[in-house]
């Protein structure tokens, strides 16, 4: 086998459908951790320096090139740069586990109004992580979210245990979800998840192979969604951006590349190959 190819079963049949017919792939990327490096202060975050470039060389080829994030459209905008970029003129931004949408093509974003609990939990949590003295916890509003970081804190594991039951507490008492993450708890409206991004977007396209990477426990509903794919017969490519700290994809995955630099370097392997 020649190229950057997978090793598992069904890994090898996505891998076939996407070569015999890149025009009908999917191609989909969590951000961080996947094509960003994991930064202290998530605002400092920046994308590996030939990811847009590599996109968009896939994007010449394959049907669809898409990012599927826990982070607000914007940001992902603000720190990929992607607008007018050779390639990516059909990208599609899902922002906040499919909350939100943006589309190249038409250049603007669409989005529900942010669900109504929000509010509450805005006005408790601070008062909350003082009583369980983690105020120095990093409280990000992401406009239809809140999220808790703790990778600052001095035992940022120890801070995410404690953390656990009350968030989940809070959350549950506005009628809200939380999604765990690296080092940090999300709050954030129920019943929408990368997963069922993923696969509307899939079958919007009518993708005839979904190839999908990822980091992070947030990126599991989307390995479910691939599965269930494939198991419905339309192959598909997990793939594991992998890191020291998260080990949840890895059994999972039919390819494993060492973090965002790892996966710059498979498709740029695979942009080669399927443009020859
Ligand atoms: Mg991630």
């Amino acid at each position: 086998m020649i190229g950057p190819a997978p090793s598992t079963i069904a890994g090898l049949a996505g891998w076939s459908s996407l070569l015999s017919d890149p025009a009908g792939a999917l191609v989909a990327f969590d951000f961080d951790g996947t094509l960003a490096p994991i930064v202290d202060d998530p605002e400092r975050a920046y994308v590996h320096p030939d990811v847009v470039g590599v996109l968009g060389r896939l994007g010449n080829v394959v049907g669809g090139v898409a990012i599927v994030t826990g982070r607000p459209v914007d940001s992902v905008l603000r720190l990929a740069s992607p607008v007018g970029v050779h390639g990516l003129g059909g990208l599609v931004i899902l922002g906040q586990y499919g909350v939100e949408r943006w589309d190249a093509s038409r250049g603007e974003a669409a989005a529900p109004p942010p669900p109504a609990g929000l509010a509450g939990v805005r006005d408790e949590l601070p008062r909350l992580l003082e009583t369980l003295s983690l105020q120095a916890a990093h409280i990000e509003d992401k406009g239809r979210a809140v999220a808790v970081h703790v990778r600052r804190l001095p035992d940022p594991d120890d801070a995410l245990e404690r953390l656990q039951a009350p968030i989940a507490e809070l959350a549950a008492r506005h009628g809200l979800a939380v999604e765990p993450g690296r080092q940090v708890l999300e709050i954030r409206a129920r019943g929408i998840d990368k997963g069922q991004a993923l696969q509307s977007l899939a079958n919007e396209m009518g993708a005839s192979c979904i190839v999908f990477g990822g980091d992070d426990l947030g990126d599991v509903a989307a390995y479910d969604a691939v599965d269930e794919m494939r198991r419905q017969g339309r192959p598909g490519i997990l793939i594991c951006s992998a890191s020291a700290e998260q080990d949840a994809l890895t059994a999972r995955a039919d390819i494993v590349v060492a973090g965002p630099d790892g996966l710059v370097g498979w498709l740029a392997e695979l942009a080669d190959q399927l443009r020859a």
